[in-house]
């Protein structure tokens, strides 16, 4: 029977959004063999634990240690393969967030076990299904070792199911060691837009507008719409606007409701990170870029033209509601 251990990332007392994909995945896992869940809380505030006991888990555990804030891959690394020891997982895993991305494998090498990534479905207790070669072909991928880790795509799993109250359960202590790796600075991005992972609206620029100035007009209707700014790489390439912008298969992962990809080709490395959008907008002069195949919606025009335009629009209707 398994015993899935999933690692939830928390901030001010509360559970991260962006880690609930990765308990859905856990539960599924779970589920193909009657098994248990288990989740894991790591850093100085474990206060967060209480907020994760109503996801039907066996336990919520709890690691407390100073080398787990500011994070590190070294530090959390340890304290995965502490608690992994401690519980008998027979999975860890989680959303396949930058955090974890950066942390499971080195919890998985510790522990000479094998490590999915990516997964966008579970076929079974060891099978599990993952995109490879830029989402244009689906693997299944069968897993056998001492630990199956896995890392869930966050736009694949739908929120958890809820129930229960958990117990809280604080693990023993252990030695994390940070191998060397001070934290000497955090410096954040301010923003008063929604994290690009997490808005329900998306507007992307491309190569096509030319500079960076020319995403202002992006930026005016992206606020009017309450969403977050994304790029192409050719833009973030170009210096146009940040590399943390980057939508795509070597950039942010998105889903939201609504994806306006303005100046953008369409190429399959971008659709990597926004085809599971729900619904897509495209705006290109070229009626034959293959964004316009996957699009919703497909306007053959330039932006100069249309962006002003609907932005007004925008404006208009929400003056008016
Ligand atoms: C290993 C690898 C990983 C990659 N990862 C990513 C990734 O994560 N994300 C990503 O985006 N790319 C990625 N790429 C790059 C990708 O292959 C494309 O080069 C890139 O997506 C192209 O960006 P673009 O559509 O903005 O530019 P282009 O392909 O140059 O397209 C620009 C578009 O703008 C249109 N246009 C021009 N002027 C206007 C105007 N005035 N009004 C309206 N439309 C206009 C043009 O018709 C054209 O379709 C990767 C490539 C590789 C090899």
């Amino acid at each position: 029977m398994s015993r899935v251990l999933v690692v939830l990332e928390t901030a001010n007392g509360a559970v991260k959004s962006a880690s609930l994909p990765g308990v859905t995945c856990g539960q599924q896992i779970a589920a193909k063999d009657g098994g248990e869940l288990h989740l894991l809380v790591l850093g100085a505030d474990v206060s967060a634990a209480e907020a994760a006991r109503g996801f039907g888990a066996a336990a919520v555990h709890t690691l407390t240690a100073a080398e787990l804030e500011p994070f590190t891959a070294e530090a959390w690394g340890d304290a995965i393969v502490h608690a992994a020891r401690s519980i008998g997982a027979t999975h860890v895993g989680g959303t396949a967030t930058s955090t974890l991305r950066d942390a499971l494998p080195r919890a998985a090498a510790v522990l000479d076990s094998p490590l999915v990534s990516e997964v966008v479905a579970v076929k079974a207790v060891d099978t599990f299904t993952r995109p490879i070669s830029a989402g244009r072909a689906l693997v299944d991928m069968k897993l056998s070792g001492p630990v199956a880790f896995f890392t869930a795509r966050a736009t694949e799993f739908p929120p958890p199911n809820q129930g229960g109250s958990s117990p809280v359960k604080a693990l023993g202590g252990t030695q994390l060691n940070t191998r060397g790796v001070t934290v000497v600075g955090v410096h954040k991005t301010e923003s008063a837009r929604p994290a690009l992972t997490e808005a329900r609206v998306v507007v992307s620029g491309g190569r096509g507008m030319r500079e960076g100035a020319n995403f202002g007009v992006l930026e005016e209707l992206t606020d009017l719409l309450g969403g977050a700014l994304g790029a192409s790489r050719a833009a973030t390439d170009a210096g146009m606007v940040p590399a943390d912008l980057q939508v795509g298969q070597t950039g942010k992962i998105v889903a939201p409701e609504l994806y306006i990809a303005v100046a953008i080709s369409g190429a399959i490395q971008h659709l990597a990170g926004m085809k599971g959008s729900k619904t897509i907008v495209a705006i290109n002069k070229d009626e034959e870029a293959p964004i316009f195949q996957i699009a919703d919606y497909g306007l053959v025009a330039k932006w100069e033209d249309t962006i002003p335009q609907l932005t007004a629009l925008v404006r208009q209707h929400k003056a008016a509601n």
